[in-house]
């Protein structure tokens, strides 16, 4: 497991938490066929939140913030997304996957189109917006990516750092106001890792609600405002980044940091 150093200290100042709720999961309960995957999880997130969860592999991570776009289904419990409950209700899952971006670990570019096109595919297609003004909303999200040069370029000429932000560019511009982040790094070089990382920090520090799954403590003592550990499919502990390194209270989290620190 790395632990990369951040060039520049997160303005923490930037990151204001908001008293409005952002996603809400009450007594969700979840099953792959037999096997029981998430347990009990209870968990409220305010705008401007950033989480990072952080666990054991197979401890559910993935599985808990797949439940909150519906990649995933819950069998018990609410999943609440700004105000919209995640059920069967197609139009709920609609509207909570315009409000949610999510980024996972193998960018899943489109090979055959260029970055632009990667970028404002789904504004078009599915948000119905002019091309013009998709093509602008993509090149402000592809600069504030640091990538803008690269616009006319297909994903299988960008180095892995570069495809991962453009992929975190691409969420942007559907406009959400939740960014679910599942292992961004864990596929790249360090070097890489650095610039993801970076974005990462200047998004939170632009105030969105964020919840990471990610390996490095670096970035969670950084930016976070709050750690979660799972293990086993339940919420075990969760603390401010500083309690949560420097007092763990479980066993079980004080095995995890002894095994990763
Ligand atoms: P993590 O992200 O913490 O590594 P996951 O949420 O991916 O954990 O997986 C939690 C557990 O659920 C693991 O035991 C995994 O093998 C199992 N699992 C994950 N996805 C599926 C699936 N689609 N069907 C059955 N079991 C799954
Ligand atoms: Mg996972």
């Amino acid at each position: 497991m790395s632990s990369i150093t951040l060039d520049h200290h997160a303005d923490r100042s930037k990151m204001q938490v908001s008293e409005e709720v952002a996603i809400e999961i009450n007594g969700m309960n979840k099953w792959y066929g037999a096997f029981h995957v998430l347990r009990d999880i209870n968990l409220t997130v305010n705008q401007g939140e950033r989480i990072v969860i952080a666990g054991p592999s197979g401890s559910g991570k993935s599985t808990l913030i797949r439940c909150i776009n519906r990649l995933e289904e819950h069998q018990e419990g609410q999943i609440i997304v700004d105000g919209t409950e995640l059920t069967s209700d197609l139009k709920n899952v609609d509207k909570v996957r315009s409000e949610v971006g999510m980024v996972f670990q193998h960018f899943n570019l489109f090979p055959h189109l260029t970055i632009l096109e990667n970028c404002t595919l789904a504004p078009i297609w599915v948000r119905k917006t002019p091309k013009k003004e998709a093509e602008e909303r993509a090149m402000h999200f592809l600069e504030k990516v640091k990538i803008p040069e690269q616009a006319h370029k297909y994903p299988g000429m960008l180095s892995g750092g570069q495809q991962q932000r453009v992929a975190i560019a691409r969420s942007l511009c559907m406009m959400p106001r939740i960014m679910l982040f599942d292992e961004p790094t864990s596929a790249l070089d360090p070097e890489m890792i650095k610039e993801v990382l970076e974005t990462m920090v200047s998004l939170a520090e632009e105030g969105m609600t964020m919840l990471c799954v990610t390996h490095e403590m670096g970035f969670a003592k950084e930016v976070a405002n709050r750690v979660i550990f799972m293990d086993a499919g339940q919420i075990v502990e969760q603390n401010e980044p500083e309690e949560f390194f420097n007092n763990p209270q479980s066993e079980r989290t004080k095995l995890f940091l002894s095994q990763i620190l």
